[in-house]
């Protein structure tokens, strides 16, 4: 048995005969002896601890073999997925003014027809084919609670289908929270509904500043009172999005929240992201530039590790370090626009050359639109990261460049961060 390419070894600052080993492939970690390491890395490990380092994924009887499982890893995941996934973009209109929008000059009074919401569903039963079991729809917008009235039509339908076929039907929405009253999520409860994403983009005076109703009045006080209504109708998991002015301030947010009863028994996820900015020239309506264009800015290191201790203190649940790819990768995973023109991601809508198709003529072949063989380098292949990256995220690529020409590498933030984040799960977690 030899040790895991996909092996990090850390200090354990408390103790400096121990090792922190971390599986970036199996997510798994362990404190040992540095002996005990050293005995591993040497082929002279007992046969107890390599039992238990074989069960961790640490030590494995062929690294080679190990990478080409990693890289055919999607692959395989693609073969066996049992799920249809589906972003419905019901409309691009909303009650909102957040400054930093990237759906920017695109908005306005845009609303999914009768019409296409039927070819949607059409195009939904014919890619639920034989081994599917479960059908997820993340109702989006603009604001999709504007558009009620299709999300009904549409969840009748699509759990009655799902239902004469044994399978599961759920869907969720990204909302802004401001028409989340308790009557209309019970009603979306009873037709499937089961989460919610809230963005809130700090303490009450910060968040009102960067989300405004449109008519300039704050939005805070009616989310909170929002989430009070309906947090026991479905898991409402928090969001927010920070810049290098407002992350600092984040914390406040997590001892409001906690003071207004909202503690982390009712909101199962808390996560807060650094806000990117639009591409240059591009759609944007305001002068918003305050955002990031790569993970790897300095300040994210900062800011990132901050936050999530600061959650994980307060006792909220956030995400753990885990095998992640872009969903463009996902053959089943799908965005459908409010005019029935489909993308693989919700943040290419509307750029020019990122359609995939339509729902009357249906999906072309994206793979070259999308470069989905751009991570397989030898720089990929090599890589100690590869299970928790695979390449990155395009649209951070198209941000920077205008178009999806090389790999958004994330080596440098998983160096600066990756660490801090086992050794805070631990802390906080164990
Ligand atoms: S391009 Fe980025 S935002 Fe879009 S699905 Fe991939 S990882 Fe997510
Ligand atoms: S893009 Fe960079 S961090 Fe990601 S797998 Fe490739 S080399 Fe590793």
């Amino acid at each position: 048995m030899q040790l895991s390419h996909f092996l990090k070894v850390y200090p354990w600052e408390e103790d400096p005969d121990l090792l922190l080993l971390f599986s970036t492939r199996q997510i798994s970690k362990i404190l040992i002896p540095k002996e005990v390491y050293l005995a591993a890395k040497n082929g002279g490990v007992s046969p107890l601890n390599t039992s238990l380092l074989s069960e961790l994924g640490m030590l494995v009887p062929d690294p080679q073999a190990e990478k080409q499982a990693a890289i055919s890893w999607l692959e395989a995941l693609n073969a066996t997925n049992s799920e249809l996934t589906v972003t419905v973009v019901l409309n691009l209109d909303c009650n909102f003014a957040c400054t930093y929008c990237y759906e920017g000059d695109m908005k306005g009074r845009l609303y999914m027809s009768a019409q296409t919401a039927a070819r949607l569903v059409d195009f939904i039963k014919q890619r639920f084919g034989p081994g599917k079991n479960a059908l997820n729809i993340d109702f989006y917008g603009g604001e999709p609670l504007l558009s009620i009235g299709t999300i009904k039509s549409i969840s009748r339908e699509l759990k009655a289908f799902a239902e004469s076929r044994d399978a599961s039907y759920s869907f969720s929405l990204v909302t802004n929270g401001a028409l989340l009253k308790r009557k209309v999520t019970q009603e979306l409860a009873d037709l499937g509904l089961t989460n919610v994403k809230i963005t809130l983009d700090g303490p009450p005076e910060v968040h009102d500043r960067y989300r405004p109703f449109k008519s300039g009045k704050g939005s805070f006080d009616v989310i909170i009172k929002n989430i009070k209504e309906t947090w026991d109708l479905a898991k409402i998991g928090i969001g927010g999005n920070f810049d290098r002015h407002t992350y600092a301030e984040f914390p406040r947010l997590l001892g409001y929240l906690e003071k207004e009863g909202l503690t982390p028994d009712k909101i199962p996820a808390v996560k807060f992201d650094p806000i990117t900015n639009s591409p240059e020239g591009d759609l944007s309506p305001t002068d918003y530039r305050d955002g990031c264009m790569s993970i790897n800015e300095p300040w994210l290191v900062e800011a990132g590790t901050q936050l999530r201790e600061e959650i994980l203190k307060h006792g909220y649940n956030t995400l753990k370090p885990k095998p992640l790819f872009c969903l463009i990768e996902n053959r089943d995973a799908f965005v459908v626009n409010y005019d029935g023109v489909i993308y693989k991601c919700p943040a290419f809508i509307g750029q020019n050359g990122y359609a995939v198709g339509d729902l009357k003529s249906g999906v072309n072949d994206y793979s070259q639109t999308y470069q989905l063989d751009i991570w397989k380098t030898e720089e990929c292949r090599e890589c100690v990261y590869l299970p928790l990256c695979y390449g990155g995220c395009r649209y951070m690529t198209f941000l920077r460049n205008g178009q999806i020409d090389q790999l958004d590498c994330k080596k440098d933030y998983f160096d600066a961060t990756l660490e801090t984040y086992i050794k805070q799960d631990i802390q906080y977690r164990s």
